[in-house]
């Protein structure tokens, strides 16, 4: 098991169609990225497209060169060394099995390139497809695979080279949503068997909340905010993270030089809402959702701020009436406001709102 670690990590690119242009412009994929992963730890990259995650997997496994900054493996840089030196696997979106070679030829390739002799090799890859619960399907090809155990071949290659550390670049987006969900409880399972420092990318929340040990929010080439996937949605550093976690996202209400945040699920029919440590808000109701049991409301809320539309879920056990057009007291208890400066976004201190004591 091993820390990863990235210091102060730029990555700039040409920007070919500008230059074309006359004008060699650079893209910043990555501003300044500092991070760890601790040994054995399972980390989530999230973020929008094009925030920089592929870049900084990239960076970390050495396929490509930082501008600026430090990439550390077990504590001792690694800048300038090759990728197979790093003692890293990186397991691709495309999982770039060979088409004509068995899967066990697959899962031995890496092995007998470095001239590894058969009977280590054949033991290396019976102990990963035992693993991966792979082993009637080694006589196959690939094209005789369905998606996920494809996936599962490219990490028993990817295993039997013992690495320190594991690179997973969105492995499950080719995966229908079904085949997913199993995929990423196996992925985790597994994870946690062999122990292996693992850095995962995704732009998939629900992955990431569910795989991640720790999550890394990336926005335009920079870490909005490191934590555990309860910290991230309980405590979210900023409005980005705020609103790019949570689906539907947390509610913000404009009030003066702040905004007031609450999560759907928090804001509900007043009498729903122990009445001694609330904030009432009028909320007048647009339309209603039924998705899973829950009801979302989507309507506007005055009284705390400015007029803000807003959306509420309300569990099944929830029974309160609504009817598009009516505007009901809702509420939200206290300790579930969240406040953050109204200009940069940040996180600030609670201040006192409303019916709050
Ligand atoms: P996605 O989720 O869409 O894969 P990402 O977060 O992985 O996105 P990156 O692929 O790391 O994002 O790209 C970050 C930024 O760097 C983007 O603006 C992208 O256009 C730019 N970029 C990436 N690779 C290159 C390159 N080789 N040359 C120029 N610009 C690049």
């Amino acid at each position: 098991m091993n820390t990863v670690e990235v210091k102060g990590l730029v990555k700039a690119f040409d920007g070919h169609l500008r230059a074309r242009r006359g004008r060699s412009e650079q893209v910043l994929a990555l501003k300044g990225v500092d991070l760890a992963a601790e040994p054995g730890e399972y980390l989530v990259l999230l973020g929008p497209s094009g925030c920089g995650k592929t870049t900084l997997l990239r960076t970390i496994a050495g396929l490509e060169q930082p501008t600026e900054g430090e990439v550390l493996i077990g504590g001792n840089v690694v800048n300038g060394l090759p990728p197979r030196v790093r003692q890293i696997a990186m397991v691709f979106q495309s999982y770039a099995l060979y088409p004509h070679k068995t899967v066990m030829d697959n899962i031995v390739f890496p092995l007998r390139a470095e001239g590894m002799e058969k009977q280590e090799r054949d033991r290396k890859a019976t102990w990963a497809a035992d693993l991966l619960d792979i082993q009637p399907l080694l006589r196959r090809k690939p094209r005789q695979l369905s998606g996920g155990e494809r996936q599962r071949v490219a990490l028993a290659r990817a295993l039997v080279r013992d690495p320190a550390v594991f690179l997973l670049d969105e492995p499950l987006s080719n995966l229908d949503a079904k085949m997913r969900a199993t995929a990423r409880d196996e992925l985790k399972r597994f994870q946690e068997r062999v122990g292996t420092t693992t850095i995962y990318v995704t732009h998939d929340q629900a992955e990431a909340m569910g795989l991640g040990d720790r999550i890394a929010v990336l926005e335009q080439g920079r870490v909005r905010q490191i934590g555990t996937p309860r910290e991230v949605y309980d405590d979210p550093a900023d409005t980005f993270v705020a609103t790019f976690i949570g689906s539907p996202p947390m509610n913000l209400v404009t009030r003066g030089d702040r905004l007031v945040g609450f999560r759907p699920e928090h804001l509900l029919p007043a009498e729903n809402v122990p009445v001694e440590d609330r904030v009432t808000m009028p909320l007048h109701v647009d339309r209603m959702e039924y998705l899973s049991g829950d009801r979302h409301v989507y309507g506007s809320v005055t009284g705390i701020g400015e007029e803000t539309r807003v959306i509420a879920r309300l569990p099944a056990t929830v029974a309160t009436p609504l009817e598009p057009g009516e505007t009901r007291e809702f509420a939200v208890p206290s300790d579930r406001l969240r406040f953050f400066d109204a200009g940069s976004g940040a996180r600030t201190d609670p201040v006192p709102i409303g019916d709050a004591p």
